[in-house]
């Protein structure tokens, strides 16, 4: 243990309970029967929330006031210019707020506070790309109908849209949706993660201070059951958009068809970085390694399985856990901690679970596999592990651990490299390590994934389109397609003049 970097507590944590309501018709309220859920901090064992509980009362009532607030115009047909207005003035907020909102997104996930902090002022981004495409989106026209006919192709917003919300990046992953759903002037109701309400809530107040019309974003707290599943089925909301498990998103799609209403689901990964023998090993080890352990593992796109190909495999591995030993581990409100605590107790298990069954099936830990005590925190930690000797059929190479474990594979081939890669429910994101270009873009164009990475891990852009392939998803999001997402297309086809040749023959 000493081997590795460790950061024990360093402040005594004086933290009053965050209280989250409903946003409901531009109201805050609590619910009807008085019911509240508790988030304690999974590092540092402290009450962080207490959250208003909603049952299918208020589920109801939100959708009921994102659907009048569509329905009035107020936002629908509001202009791109004073959507983008709202749209700025939100950025400009979240940047003023962004260390408030770090610190209790750090106490209710257990991420490093640079990396919360990170992750809501580069949320900011995405708002103010978002205000972009409200002005400069536009349809088709078609001048090419012959001399009498004009058709143009008109983007309506889809209407109201249900938004559900994981716990590992609950303000990035929002940013993602929200911004890009009232550019195309749709209506929302969103639903946090139980685990993670708190940012959500904080954004709520900043779209009525940057005076956003009352009901257009509504903010609803609880569990999956009954807010999530109501918001899935509902008859007044054309479209739901997840984040979250593959499971939660297949029941999501099951019960939207009961409406046939839009899906759009991002789910899990388990993506591959493939490195050749002529990468740059210390370029890629420092990627794999940080691929692997960025918030905890905790991550749609962690970098959960390389493939090595053999005659570089052992140098990679020595690299990876040289550099393993490195990464700091502990308080998550230090400011020079790199991973932080893992969301709960049941997940730590599952995650010790997946590396028991690979050393029961023949794998080798060449680092961590277990539990970590953090001096002064009572909280969830997990081990920087590295488990080499990996098989294609084990579970820890075909499921989601989501913690910091890296399963190690092998390869001779870049027939085999790829066959692997692809040899997963998953289509999320893929990396591929080689000095020759040619090598890249061959892997590149046959992996079956929905980003991939070369020479490179996990940059991202608010220009940069993000979904999945295969069981990782549906549709897209952030980019310009990012915003498709939310529009409806109406073509309207228009005669000039009395050239309509008569269908029915009077004479
Ligand atoms: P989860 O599926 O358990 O929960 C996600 C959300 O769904 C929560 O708000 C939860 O309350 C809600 N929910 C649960 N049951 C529901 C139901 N029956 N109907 C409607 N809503 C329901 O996921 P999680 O544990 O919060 O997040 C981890 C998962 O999210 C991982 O699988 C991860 O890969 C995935 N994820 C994917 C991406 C991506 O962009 N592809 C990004 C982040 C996380």
């Amino acid at each position: 243990m000493t081997e590795l970097t460790l950061i024990a507590a360093f402040e005594a944590v004086d933290h009053g309970a965050f209280e989250g309501r409903h946003l409901i018709g531009g109201a805050w309220r609590g619910s009807e029967d008085g019911a509240t859920f508790d988030r304690l901090s999974p590092s540092h064992g402290i009450l962080v929330s207490r959250s208003a509980q909603g049952g299918a009362q208020e589920t109801e009532a939100a959708i009921q006031a994102a659907r009048a607030a569509f329905d009035s115009g107020i936002w629908s047909q509001a202009t791109g210019k004073s959507r983008a207005a709202v749209l700025l003035k939100v950025a400009e907020l979240i940047e003023r707020d962004a260390e408030k909102m770090a610190r209790l997104e750090t106490l209710e996930t257990g991420k490093p506070i640079t990396q919360a902090l990170g992750e809501v002022s580069g949320a900011a981004d995405l708002w103010r790309y978002a205000a972009a495409l409200a002005r400069t989106m536009h349809g088709d026209s078609h001048n090419t109908l012959g001399p009498d006919m004009l058709g143009v192709v008109l983007k309506e917003p889809i209407g109201v849209v249900s938004i559900i919300t994981p716990w590992n990046f609950p303000f990035w992953i929002l940013s993602q949706k929200l911004p890009f759903a009232l550019a195309a002037g749709c209506t929302c109701v969103v639903k946090p993660s139980e685990l993670t309400p708190s940012t959500t809530v904080m954004l709520g107040e900043l779209l009525i201070e940057a005076g956003l019309p009352a009901g257009v974003v509504n903010i609803v707290l609880g569990y999956g059951k009954p807010v999530g599943a109501l918001m899935a089925e509902h008859p007044a909301v054309d479209m739901i958009t997840f984040t979250g498990s593959t499971a939660v998103g297949r029941s999501i799609a099951a019960a939207a068809a009961g409406t046939l209403k839009k899906v759009a689901l991002e789910l899990g990964g388990k993506n591959p970085q493939v490195i050749f023998p002529d990468a740059n090993l210390d370029d890629a080890a420092d990627a794999i390694t940080f691929g692997i352990y960025f918030n905890a593992g905790e991550c749609c796109n962690s970098g959960s399985r390389i493939i090595v190909h053999e005659d570089v495999a052992e140098a990679i591995v020595e690299r990876v856990v040289a550099l393993s030993r490195k990464v700091a581990f502990g308080d998550p409100l230090h400011p020079e901690t790199q991973v932080g605590a893992i969301v709960s107790k049941a997940h730590q298990q599952k995650i010790d679970g997946y590396v028991r069954e690979a050393v029961a099936a023949g794998a080798q830990v060449r680092l961590g596999g277990a539990a970590l005590q953090i001096e002064g925190l009572p909280g969830e930690f997990y081990q920087p592990t590295v488990v080499s000797g990996v098989t294609p059929d084990m579970a820890i190479a075909r499921e989601e651990v989501f913690g910091p474990v890296l399963s190690v594979l092998t390869f001779r081939s870049l027939d085999e490299a790829v066959a692997l890669a692809n040899d997963a429910a998953y289509g999320l994101s893929a990396g591929v390590w080689s000095e020759n270009v040619h090598t890249c873009l061959d892997f590149a164009r046959r992996a079956q994934a929905g980003t991939v990475w070369t020479n490179t891990w996990m940059d991202g852009f608010p220009e940069l389109t993000f979904g999945g392939m295969k069981q990782s998803g549906l549709g897209r999001e952030i980019g310009p397609y990012g915003l498709e997402e939310f529009l409806e297309v109406k073509t309207v086809a228009m005669r000039i003049g009395r050239t309509r040749a008569p269908w029915v023959k009077t004479r």
